[in-house]
């Protein structure tokens, strides 16, 4: 049985402590064990962090940058490696553990690069004997507590920016998918990048947390995971006064008009539905379409979610894996046991497989009132409701304490303007099912969080603002 150890300070950590295992969500076999480390290695991490934010943040950018890139090339080098071990523990298609890779590489290569424009600003002044600068500087030491749906790219968006600028980083992965995670700050090591500037602590969420939030050390919170946690360690953080990022849950509407073209609508919403068997915070969670074509889509989209394989992600052609727990599959079975004795109806899907597997589902007469219509699903299904007009699609769409992501299809690029700027969402996708890309803002409005990830927004998240005034 291989064994993973925490890496603090450049050191392997952890031969010491419990195990805990990592199981393959798609056999139920273990695949490796990781320490369960607490608050003294959670403290023993921010110590090294800390001594090597002196160095790291006085280097230039261009150095900074250049091994950021050797980080890239290795990751690169290794990505077949990389992938395998994702689906191992997470159990995502194969396909898309690669596709994850070079995504989460994105954010690696972008950030090298955007490091290099942090400008800062000459204000005129009042007074001719005065000069008025302002500088940006990195803000610290940074927690980056990550879950488990993305093992790859949900710490790279975090960390690429965070040592572009020169920010050092203590990392809590998702304990069910930490292998991956602690395979890419191997390969940080050996692309040079120095001991302390990234660690890697793993084991008992709560005390690593607490140990981190109560630390004055640590300046700024980094986190992607439920609204719930996102919200305890928003108050947390609130005694030490830290910057926070939150990227929290989602319940993303599709809309679906009558003039859209419906292939490239069901593609859409096949694509932001039931990738990484719908457990991403971006994928589309309601499907309002409108009533003149709701048969014709309904029968398209049935046809396609029919053609989806399910299986091991590691065997050739699946489409959806497994689901990552026992919970996450009751989730998806209340969902549905609850929708349809309020009166939908099943019509593909509907069963769970063995394991943790599920079919791939979508549901029609569904109306509000039913819990997959506010509650996230995190599942393969689809529930589809119909409208009227594009003010009732828009005012039901708003009609959420999430605002992360939504989806227009429409062919009318006026009416699709107008549906985009009245959405509340932070990430709008027209005639697109897949808009995230490292050089974008990604980040929610309401209850979906704070602050953005990707992109040059991304980047300000890791930077204090200092103002210079100079008397002559
Ligand atoms: P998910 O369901 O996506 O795992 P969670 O919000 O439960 O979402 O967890 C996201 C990450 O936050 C995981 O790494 C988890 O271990 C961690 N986590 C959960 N609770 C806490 C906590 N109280 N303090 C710090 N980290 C936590």
């Amino acid at each position: 049985m291989q064994h993973f150890n925490m890496i603090i300070n450049g050191e392997e950590i952890g031969n010491d402590l419990p195990k805990v295992e990592v199981t393959n969500p798609a056999t139920s076999e273990v695949v490796a064990t990781i320490p369960r480390g607490g608050k003294d290695e959670a403290v023993r991490a921010v110590d090294a962090a800390d001594t090597a934010f002196r160095d790291w943040s006085r280097k230039s950018v261009y150095e900074r940058s250049e091994l950021i890139r050797k980080w890239y090339d290795l990751i690169n080098e290794h990505k077949e490696d990389l992938a395998e071990t994702m689906t191992r523990e997470q159990g995502k298609p194969i396909k898309e553990a690669q596709g994850e890779i070079q995504y989460a590489n994105g954010f690696i290569s972008w950030y090298a690069e955007e490091g290099k424009r942090i400008y800062g600003e000459q204000i005129p002044a009042t007074q001719t004997n005065k000069r008025l600068f302002v500088s940006k500087q990195p803000v610290g030491v940074v927690a980056v507590i990550t879950p488990w749906n993305f093992p790859a790219a949900m710490i790279t968006r975090k960390v690429a920016p965070a040592l572009a600028t020169g920010c050092t980083v203590v990392i809590k992965p998702a304990n069910l998918t930490p292998l991956t995670a602690l395979k890419m700050a191997a390969l940080a090591e050996q692309a040079g990048i120095p001991k302390g500037v990234i660690n890697v602590v793993t084991g008992d969420s709560k005390a690593i947390g607490e140990a981190w939030l109560e630390d004055m050390r640590v300046r700024k919170l980094t986190f992607t995971g439920s609204t719930e946690v996102g919200r305890q360690l928003m108050k947390g953080s609130a005694d030490t006064i830290k910057k926070v990022s939150l990227e929290l849950g989602g319940h993303a509407p599709s809309i679906v008009m009558d003039d859209c073209d419906i292939d490239k609508a069901v593609e859409g919403v096949v694509a932001s539905k039931f990738r990484n068997a719908g457990q991403t915070c971006v994928c589309s969670n309601r499907v309002y379409v409108h009533e003149d074509i709701a048969e014709e889509f309904t029968q398209r989209l049935v046809k396609k979610v029919k053609e989806l394989k399910v299986g091991n992600g590691l065997e050739e052609g699946v489409d959806i894996g497994p689901l990552i727990d026992e919970d996450a599959v009751e989730k998806v079975q209340k969902h549905i046991e609850d929708a349809v004795s309020k009166g939908a109806k099943v019509v593909t899907g509907g069963k769970a497989g063995k394991g943790l597997f599920y079919e791939p589902t979508v549901l029609t007469n569904v109306s509000e009132d039913m819990l997959c219509m506010t509650d996230e699903t995190f599942g393969p299904l689809a529930p589809i409701s119909t409208f009227k007009s594009q003010e009732e699609a828009i005012e039901r769409a708003n009609d959420s304490i999430y605002g992360l992501a939504a989806y227009v299809f429409t062919e009318n690029i006026t009416r699709g303007i107008q549906i985009c700027e009245q959405l509340e969402y932070g990430i709008v996708g027209l005639n697109d099912g897949l808009p995230s890309t490292p050089q974008a803002p990604f980040g929610g409005f309401k209850q979906s969080g704070l602050g953005r990830e990707g992109g040059h927004q991304g980047i300000e998240e890791f930077l204090e603002v200092k103002y210079i005034s100079v008397g002559l």
